[in-house]
């Protein structure tokens, strides 16, 4: 686990199962028509139980590069946001939609006025995202974040299953935080 304090905020990498995870809310993985489906959304929705996609269904729809809230059911956390991330080769402005994504999960939690949130990888199982590529936006969008006080947001957690996705992710942020000249 990689564990970097910015400013107010704890900004961790860790490997695991989102699904696992305690926070003030979680964020899936989600598809626009909030249909449940593989990779973090069913990991989600298994641990969850019915409760949460019967929210899922009455709210409908979510558009790409946006977030919804719907309560935890059994997870350990309060609030699952529901945010839609870009599909990789059909999305023309995906970089702009993925940081739009994790952008509007922060909105919500600010709204919410959560201390803590736990991020998966958006966008890069099913939707086909390159890591190397989406790492950057994701880590970049949440940092200048934090840079813009005040925020209720006291630790940020992005949970990454594999190793690869960890490692690149790990780089990145040393990349971000520690520019070679
Ligand atoms: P998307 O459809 O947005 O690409 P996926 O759920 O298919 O979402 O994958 C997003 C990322 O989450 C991938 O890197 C995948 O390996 C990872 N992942 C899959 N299951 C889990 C889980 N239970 N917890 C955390 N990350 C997961």
């Amino acid at each position: 686990m990689i564990s970097q304090a910015i400013d107010n905020v704890t900004l961790m990498l860790m490997r695991g199962n989102i699904a696992e995870i305690s926070a003030d809310a979680i964020v899936n993985a989600a598809n626009s028509a909030l249909a449940g489906g593989g990779g973090v959304d069913g990991a989600i929705h298994r641990a969850a139980g019915p409760t949460v996609m019967q929210e899922c269904r009455q709210i409908g729809h979510c558009r790409t590069g946006s977030a919804v809230v719907t309560t935890a059911g059994s997870l350990h956390a309060r609030y699952i946001i529901h945010a839609v991330g870009p599909i990789y080769g059909h999305h023309a402005d995906a970089a702009q939609l993925l940081a739009s994504a994790y952008d509007a999960c922060i909105d919500l939690a600010e709204k919410y006025q959560l201390e803590s949130i736990a991020f998966p990888s958006l966008s890069t199982g099913a939707y086909g995202y390159p890591v190397v590529e989406a790492a950057p936006i994701a880590l970049q969008t949440v940092i200048e974040h934090i840079g813009q006080a005040p925020t209720t947001l006291r630790q940020i957690a992005f949970v990454l299953f594999d190793e690869r996705t960890f490692k690149i992710y790990a780089q990145e942020l040393e990349r971000i935080l520690r520019p070679t000249p």
